[in-house]
């Protein structure tokens, strides 16, 4: 999609510090760091603006990415755990209408808001 960050890190028009890839997804690191470890991970394909846009016919990237997390938190040597976020709307702080999970930890992290 025109426009849309994500979408232009995914094409490596936009240089990111990848983590992980597949055919499907990239994860990378935020480059506003909220926790030691805070990684990003996006579907390559523009699939949805935010979790709101997710149906039946779409999920299955959502599945994907979930099955793809405990390795990479593997990999981020996240082994006292970590949080998954998922920014939804305004509300929450959506910056990036592109859907993507964050991946926080590296410390004991904080109360939810
Ligand atoms: P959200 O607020 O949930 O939409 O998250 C978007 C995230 O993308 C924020 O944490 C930003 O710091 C991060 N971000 C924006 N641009 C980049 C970039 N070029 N490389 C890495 N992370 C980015
Ligand atoms: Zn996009």
């Amino acid at each position: 999609m025109d426009n849309c960050i994500f979408c232009k890190i995914a094409a490596g028009e936009i240089p990111s510090n990848k983590v992980y890839e597949d055919d499907k997804i990239l994860a990378f690191r935020d480059i506003e760091p909220q926790a030691p470890v805070h990684v990003v991970i996006i579907p390559k394909q523009h699939v949805a603006g935010s979790m709101n846009e997710i149906t039946a016919e779409n999920a299955e990237i959502v599945s994907h990415i979930f099955c793809c997390i405990p390795k990479i938190a593997a990999e981020l040597k996240l082994d006292g755990g970590y949080r998954l976020v998922c920014n939804c709307g305004p509300d929450a702080g959506q910056t990036v209408r592109h859907l993507h999970f964050h991946i926080l930890g590296g410390k004991t992290l904080g109360a939810m808001a």
